[in-house]
């Protein structure tokens, strides 16, 4: 299990599913990152892309963050027992919590919980069912749920996203576990949200800084190391398209300046890095 030290804080990470991503004409997550292409950059070579067959590699995981007076979940995954079409409606049924448990983290010991904004694999072990029924997966935890994006999904009207708010936030409402926080909230002294948006309208990512110490959680700002390289490369399933690659600059930029620990929220393993400048945008070092 990963981890890494911060200061006075811990971050483990805690892995759902590791998927590889082939790149085809007609289906592709980065329409750009073509083989041709990601052999151009062979730092991303084995951790981020395979070498047989040039997929780009993706993790599913959320990251635990034990911090003076907080022990806070930063994305919850896909979960078990919900039939999602990215997954061929078929539901995932994975010993995810158990893994949690392993690291330290029984469900009962996590204090809050933070999306990093409401897609189908970033809200999922928010709820388990029990005897037919969502219930929170952790009992104890306040949700911080992100206002801006949580009206945007709502008023969106889309059936699909409707049933991830239905069985995956609104029954953390019902239980009343929910907090609604603004995109650059102070979470703790070492805990804050920064803004990210482009993805999605209020998307967020996480800053950790202890003892001098820094810490960058990333979200879905960018999903693949190849995306430092190529900052406009943009995946179908960023929202706003013009605005995201200007989120990935500017935090690219800032990541490189600080020299922070940059940690990838779907980034496979070794999941984090330093970002370091490489031509006119960036890489990351590993
Ligand atoms: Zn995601």
């Amino acid at each position: 299990m990963l981890s890494w030290k911060v200061g006075e804080v811990t971050i483990t990470r805690v892995v759902e599913l590791e998927v590889p991503v082939p790149w085809s004409e007609e289906h592709a997550f980065l329409k750009e990152a073509t083989p041709e292409t990601l052999r151009t950059m062979p730092w991303l070579y084995p951790h981020f892309v395979r070498p047989e067959d040039d997929a780009m590699l993706l993790s599913f995981h959320a990251l635990l963050v034990d911090a003076p007076g907080m022990r806070l979940v930063v994305d919850t995954c896909i979960g078990n027992d919900k039939p999602r079409k990215e997954l061929g409606m078929q539901a995932l049924s994975t010993p995810f919590l158990d893994h949690m448990r392993d690291a330290g983290w029984p469900p009962e010991s996590v204090q809050a919980v933070v999306c990093t904004h409401l897609h189908v694999d970033h809200v999922g072990w928010n709820t388990r069912l029990e005897d037919g029924k969502w219930v929170p997966t952790f009992p104890n935890a306040r949700y911080l749920i992100g206002r801006v994006d949580h009206a945007h999904w709502s008023g969106n009207g889309d059936e699909t996203d409707l049933q991830i708010l239905a069985d995956s936030v609104q029954p953390i409402f019902d239980a009343g576990l929910a907090d609604y926080v603004e995109m650059d909230q102070v979470l703790t002294p070492e805990i804050r949200l920064v803004p990210t948006p482009g993805h999605t309208p209020g998307h967020i990512s996480v800053m950790i800084e202890s003892k001098g110490e820094t810490a960058f959680i990333t979200g879905d700002a960018l999903h693949h190391p190849s995306q430092m390289a190529y900052p406009d490369w943009c995946p179908s399933v960023d929202v706003d398209p013009a605005l995201s690659p200007a989120t990935r600059r500017s935090l690219l930029a800032e990541a490189e300046s600080k020299g922070l620990l940059f940690i990838g929220t779907h980034f496979a393993g070794p999941t984090a890095g330093r970002v370091v400048k490489d031509g006119a945008n960036w890489r990351l070092e590993v």
